[in-house]
């Protein structure tokens, strides 16, 4: 163990073969945890799992739709059996968005696919491992919201919506569960280069927005998944034990709100 280790930790990792999701269960095994991840996608899943094998990192595997109820109670009994009844880290990262919208033009299709996925399923993931992470006797939880769930990004209302109740959910389950030794934080990152952003940059509208967004950026570029999973790991180490109900932001953005 130590401080700065994740040695001896079990940890779950939503929608773990691409993006932010694939750096967090690398950073996590590098740090000593063993990972189960998930997604929709079995073959992904395979080719990751050889990769992760051939690394020497421990990582294990279901597919899950995240959107199925059915299909997440049966995640965490995996987890449960996997981890024999103990977790101590559960990283809700899996999101989706759609082609940037105005909020006339979004459907119902889009609003329970998005809030679905991005929020129900977070918050019934949390209902569902609190007994794991209870057990364990060290809990902690990372949200992976977004710097759009607190700053009025264009065309993106329910995906913001959904981010930004990511955001209270960590400050009352951070109330509701430091008696059991559960920590919750959020970690919102800024535009990063992912899959997620490549399909919002095959559209104009989007390209133009991600653009904006970089320009309100100090750094002044586009970021990796390598720079949202090392906060996430930090979230993660007993030397974090007193941080708790706290969103961080990946990087500033200058000014407060983008208008449309
Ligand atoms: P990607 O689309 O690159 O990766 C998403 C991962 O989640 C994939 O592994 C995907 O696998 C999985 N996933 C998506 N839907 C489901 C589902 N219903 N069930 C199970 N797994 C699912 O996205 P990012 O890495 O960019 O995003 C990760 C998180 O970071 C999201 O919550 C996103 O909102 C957030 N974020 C991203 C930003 C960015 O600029 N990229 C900025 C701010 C926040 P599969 O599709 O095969 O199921």
């Amino acid at each position: 163990g130590g401080r700065w280790s994740l040695k001896g930790m079990t940890a779950l990792v939503t929608g773990g073969t691409r993006g932010i999701g694939h750096a967090i269960v690398e950073e996590l095994a590098r740090f000593g945890a063993i990972v189960h991840t998930c997604s929709r996608n079995q073959t992904e899943l395979n080719q990751r799992l050889l990769d992760w094998e051939s690394k020497g990192l421990t990582v294990t595997a279901s597919v899950c739709d995240l959107l199925s109820r059915a299909q997440r109670e049966k995640l965490m009994d995996t987890v449960s059996s996997v981890f024999h009844g103990k977790l101590n880290i559960l990283v809700n990262n899996a999101g989706v968005t759609t082609v940037p919208k105005e909020t006339t033009e979004f459907t119902a299709e889009d609003f329970s696919a998005i809030m679905g996925t991005n929020f129900e399923s977070a918050y019934h993931l949390c209902q569902l491992a609190h007994p794991l992470l209870k057990s364990s006797g060290n809990g902690s939880i990372v949200f992976i919201s977004s710097v759009g769930g607190v700053k009025a990004f264009p065309l993106c209302s329910i995906y913001s919506a959904s981010k930004a109740a990511m955001n209270q959910l960590t400050k009352n389950l951070a109330c509701e569960w430091a008696k059991d030794n559960i920590r919750a934080n959020s970690v919102a990152p800024g535009v990063t280069r992912t899959s997620l952003l490549d399909n919002v940059e095959q559209d104009p509208k989007g390209m133009e927005v991600v653009s904006r967004l970089v320009s309100q950026n100090p750094i002044g570029r586009i970021g990796e998944p390598n720079e949202v999973s090392s906060l996430v790991a930090f979230l993660c180490f007993p030397a974090a034990s007193y941080i708790t109900g706290q969103l961080r932001w990946v990087s500033k953005m200058i000014q407060h709100t983008v208008p449309g």
